[in-house]
Formats: C-alpha cells, structure tokens, sequence
C-alpha cells in the first residue's frame, strides 16, 4: 500500500483529528503493551466509518475494530494495515422510557450510569468492566450473574459488505463470552438494551459493592486485561492455575497475579511476547497437571 497516498485520502474523510500514523498500540490497550499500528483511524460518524471501511477495501488494506483495548493482547511487532478505534469519538448514551441506546463507542460504566440516572436496572454488574459496547457486544461480556446479552433488543451492525442491519438478541446467539459478532465479521454500530424500572440508589449501591468486590479480588492497580482466560466448563480457570503452583510466576515482566491466579499482569515492563509466552507455559501446564485446557479470553492480534 502506498501510505501517504491513503493518508491523505483518509485525512480528508476523517480530519487530522481522526488519522494518526505509526499509533503505538500500547496507548490502546489495558496490558499496556504493543508495537505501533501503521495507522489508526478514529471515525465520529456512522457515515465517516463506513467511507473509511470503503476506502481500506479498495485499498486491500487489512483492517481491525477495536473498543478500548481491556482485552486485547497486540504483538510488539505492531500491527500491519489499519486498527478503527470507535472508543474515542462514537460514543452517544440515550435514554427514552426504558429503553437504552449507546453507540459502540460508548464504555459499559457511563451506559450504566445513564440507565441508573433514568431509573432503569439490570446493568449494575456491567458498571466496573473497563470495555465499549461494542466490545461488549462481540464478547458477551459479563460478571456477577449477569451478561450483556441478556438485555439487549437489537443491535445494528456492518455486515461483510458494509451494508447495516438491526439484528435481535436471539440473531446475535450470545452464549459464555461470545456472540455471532466474531464468525460473521460484524461490526457493532449500536446496541439497545431494554430495562426494567428500579431504584436508582438501589442500583447505586449494588454497582458500587460490585466495584469493591472487584477492587477486593482482582489486581486493579497493574495493567492487565481482566479474566485472561474463559471459564473451562465444572471448573474456575485461576483455581486450577493457583492448584498447579503458578500463583506469582513470571516471564520477563509477565506475571500470574499474586492476587487474583486467573489474571495476567503487567509488571511494568513487560512486553506482549512475555505475556503470550506466560499465557502458553499456564495452558500447558494446567494442560498436563489437571486434564483441562485453558482457552484465552484474550483477543489476540498481529503475528505471535
Ligand atoms: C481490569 C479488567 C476487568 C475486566 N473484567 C471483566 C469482566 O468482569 N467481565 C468480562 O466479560 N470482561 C472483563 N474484562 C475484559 C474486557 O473489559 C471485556 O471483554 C470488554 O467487553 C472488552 O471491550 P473493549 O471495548 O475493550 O474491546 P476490545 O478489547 O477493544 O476488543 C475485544 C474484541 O471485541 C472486538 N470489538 C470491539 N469493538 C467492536 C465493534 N464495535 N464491533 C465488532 N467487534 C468489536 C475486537 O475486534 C476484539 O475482538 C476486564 C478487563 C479488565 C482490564
């Protein structure tokens, strides 16, 4: 690709503003690790991101959709192509009766807020994960009982032709930390959830313990990407990790928290390879010593 010539015209679809070269993907990611991303593009409209899209395309530039980074692991060799971050600039919240419409961009904790404010419940167990609606979406991200699927009416993606569509819940087929978003290459434009009434202090004080019982159990204060791997069916992922005697092991500056057995850490200096090298010798080993394989949560992107 010849990249000062799709710069320009990238630039004059999406301002100075919204094109950035050479993006150090450590910025965007909660790991805080990660090589630069030859570009960056941050869409405000729903129509600047699909004539971007058009334009990668024409292009044949490969492309990523990304939130806010809180469960990605990027090489350190960088990224190759395009990453469209939509956490920055779409991220409108609305309220009408009891129905809840935030773009993509939009991060869980102020979406919560907003429901609260309006005297809606259900998305107090969403309040303190770190993630975008669109993130989500693809993840079907949950904590405490709770999932976001399980409130969503529809959601408007992309399809593969950048044409939209207003899928219902049962259309998106949410299950255990997953959703069609991924098979079907959908990009999440928004989502609407429908609540029931509650009690705003109710809700207050319900998202608030769920926040100290996070802040109790999980290693906050270092750079991570929450669960680093998925729940494997009978059993809890940092219970078999911790049974194995990898509670505080490292890899450079990678560890298996001291706190909380099913989250890696960020040391402080650690780069994306000590974390994915981590990542194997755990599997591995819970692999050998208990029977059960750890599938990563962790979206993996760029060459491992
Ligand atoms: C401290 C901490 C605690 C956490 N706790 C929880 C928890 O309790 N429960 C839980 O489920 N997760 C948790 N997570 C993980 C993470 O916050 C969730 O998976 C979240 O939903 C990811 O959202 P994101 O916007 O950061 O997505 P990203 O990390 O940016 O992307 C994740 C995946 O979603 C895709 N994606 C993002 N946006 C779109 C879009 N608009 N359209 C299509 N695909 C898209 C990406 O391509 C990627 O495959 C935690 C993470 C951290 C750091």
């Amino acid at each position: 690709m010849n990249l000062k010539h799709l710069t320009a015209r990238l630039i004059s679809l999406l301002g100075e503003a919204g094109v950035r070269e050479n993006e150090s993907m450590a910025a965007h990611t909660t790991f805080k690790t990660g090589g630069p991303a030859d570009l960056m593009l941050l869409p405000h409209t729903e129509d600047g991101l699909i004539s971007v899209l058009r334009v990668l395309r024409e292009e044949s530039v490969p492309f990523s959709v990304i939130g806010r980074g809180s469960n990605l692991l990027v090489s350190d060799e960088g990224l190759h192509g395009a990453v469209v971050k939509l956490a920055e600039r779409m991220d409108g919240i609305s309220v009408r009766e009891n129905r809840v419409t935030a773009q993509a961009g939009a991060s869980l904790r102020p979406i919560c807020l907003e429901a609260i404010r309006a005297g809606l419940s259900g998305l107090e167990f969403a309040g303190g994960i770190p993630g975008s609606l669109g993130g989500a979406v693809a993840m079907n991200a949950g904590a405490y009982g709770g999932e976001i699927g399980d409130f969503i009416t529809s959601v408007r993606v992309l399809d593969r032709r950048f044409e939209t569509l207003c899928l219902s819940a049962a259309e998106l087929d949410f299950s255990y930390r997953r959703s069609a978003v991924a098979e079907q290459e959908y990009i999440v434009l928004d989502a609407e959830f429908t609540l029931p009434e509650g009690d705003p202090q109710a809700s207050m004080d319900k998202m608030n313990e769920l926040n100290a019982r996070r802040r109790d159990k999980q290693p906050l204060n270092y750079p991570s990407a929450g669960s680093t791997f998925k729940r494997p069916a009978g059993h809890f992922a940092g219970a078999l990790i911790e049974q194995c005697g990898l509670k505080g092991f490292s890899i450079g500056g990678a560890q298996v928290s001291e706190k909380h057995a099913g989250f890696i850490i960020n040391m402080g200096d650690a780069f994306s390879r000590d974390i994915y090298e981590l990542i194997l010798h755990v599997q591995d080993t819970v692999l050998k010593e208990t029977g059960v394989f750890l599938e990563p949560e962790v979206k993996m992107l760029g060459e491992f």
